[in-house]
């Protein structure tokens, strides 16, 4: 049986890297940035009024106190007609580009009409504090043409929208979100608005899977509940064929009605491996559909919540964003330290929910608890959690200040109440 790392790895190997499709900016939202953008000009590309005033030499200005004569009203939009020499002055708004010999600009506050009739008007502008550049900004100051603006793997956002719109960049290689069709597999199960009936479950890991999945950068198609009737799950499997990754739960384990991995053999998914020395979470199944070119990954995650939650956060997620062209997010385990006392059983890894007190001890440490935790079943416990604690294979009583490894939970960290 392959270790998570060994399981990860096999997985990954079967993931393959996106490739870069052009997009229209607009519709760009929410995909993951394939090149490098250099910008293809200065912005801004003129030296720009950042306040409405007077365009002046700002040595005229010298003594904190000038009278001079108007020579133009610049607007934003518009460009100068006629440049600012000793004595003389233009109206200029926020925007407009600067007149030529003009170096500052005394904001409109600070001027006062001397004589209006008959043209040229005189203006008496008092600032003490003009220096060359005041409320100015220089062409280029943002950003210079073939600046690096936005690198390969970022996420575009509204702010890369704007920044690209700036530089006049409307279209740009992304990777394209990956699919994840989602299904959740149990002749036991009803949907979440549904009372049960005696007997019967409400589906908790096809709504927790598919929000799992978009957060990890996927598109989801969520197909619903499956009974463990080998046409049905055979119809809605193809179905979910259609997709870059297939998430199935339930169905793996070493029940009777556990016929999931025989259906994936019926429609030629191969079998990449089945069951990772893991607790909770051992029967995992991984394999690959190759249709006519396009490749589907198939995961099937045991039925258990908990189960169903730690696949997906070790197998699914990565991949998922491996898909999408994002990073993978946090892999490793981290070094912390047992807050309380725990005895651990257990013949696999176990990943147990844990939460840390804090960032640090005062020994600079990450101190970890146990939560009080009912198995793979309990998920309510896991709400509360915001790391996995990996308690080696084995049947030991672990002191208080023992050295752990944990598995941060990063975004899945939902609480900072106490159960
Ligand atoms: P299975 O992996 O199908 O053997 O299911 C293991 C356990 O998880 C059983 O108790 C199931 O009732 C439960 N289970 C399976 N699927 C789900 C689901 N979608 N939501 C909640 N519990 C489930
Ligand atoms: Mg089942």
């Amino acid at each position: 049986m392959n270790s998570v790392e060994q399981a990860r790895a096999i997985v990954f190997r079967h993931a393959r890297p996106p490739q870069p499709e052009r997009w229209r900016l607009l519709d760009s939202q929410g995909l993951v940035l394939a090149e490098n953008v250099t910008s293809p000009v200065d912005s801004p590309p003129f030296d720009k009024a950042t306040m409405d005033g007077y365009a002046v030499l700002s040595e005229d200005i010298a003594t904190g106190e000038a009278e001079l004569e108007l020579a133009e009203e610049i607007t934003a939009g518009q460009i100068p007609t006629l440049p600012v020499t000793s004595g003389k002055t233009s109206r200029i708004m926020t925007g407009a580009p600067m007149p030529e010999g003009a170096d500052a600009v005394v904001i409109v506050e600070r001027s006062e009409l001397v004589s209006g009739e008959p043209p040229p008007a005189r203006i008496r502008l008092r600032d003490a504090t003009v220096r060359p550049g005041l409320n100015v900004i220089a062409r280029g100051t943002t950003v210079r043409r073939g600046d690096r603006v936005l690198s390969n793997g970022r996420l575009i956002g509204p702010i890369e929208v704007g920044v690209l719109s700036e530089i006049g960049v409307t279209e740009i290689a992304v990777f394209r979100t990956p699919v994840v069709t989602v299904l959740a597999t149990g002749d036991e199960l009803v949907s979440a608005d549904t009372t049960p009936a005696p007997g019967q479950i409400r589906n908790s890991n096809g709504p927790m899977l598919a929000a799992l999945a978009e957060r990890a950068g996927g598109r989801v198609v969520n197909l619903g509940i499956a009974r463990d009737d080998a046409d049905e799950l055979k119809r809605l499997i193809q179905q979910g064929l259609e997709s870059d990754v297939l998430v199935l739960s339930g169905g793996v384990s070493a029940g009777v009605l556990d016929i999931v991995p025989d259906v994936f053999a019926r429609l030629g998914i191969r079998q990449v491996f089945h069951k990772v020395r893991l607790k909770p979470g051992k029967p995992l199944w991984f394999g690959v559909s190759a249709g006519d070119g396009a490749q589907t990954l198939v995961f099937g995650l045991p039925g258990n919540p908990v189960s169903s939650f730690v696949c997906f956060e070790l197998f699914v997620r990565p991949t998922v964003a491996r898909l999408a062209g994002r990073p993978p997010g946090n892999l490793d385990l981290q070094p912390a330290v047992l807050a309380t006392d725990h005895h651990h059983r257990g013949d696999r890894p176990t990943f147990y929910p844990g939460k840390c007190s804090g960032e640090h001890g005062a020994d600079g440490k990450v101190h970890v608890e146990p939560l009080p935790w009912h198995g793979s079943t309990d998920l309510f416990t896991l709400a509360y959690a915001d790391c996995l604690i990996v308690f080696p294979p084995g049947d030991r009583f672990f002191s208080a200040g023992e050295r752990i490894d944990i598995y941060p939970l990063g975004g899945s960290a939902l609480s900072h109440e106490k159960r």
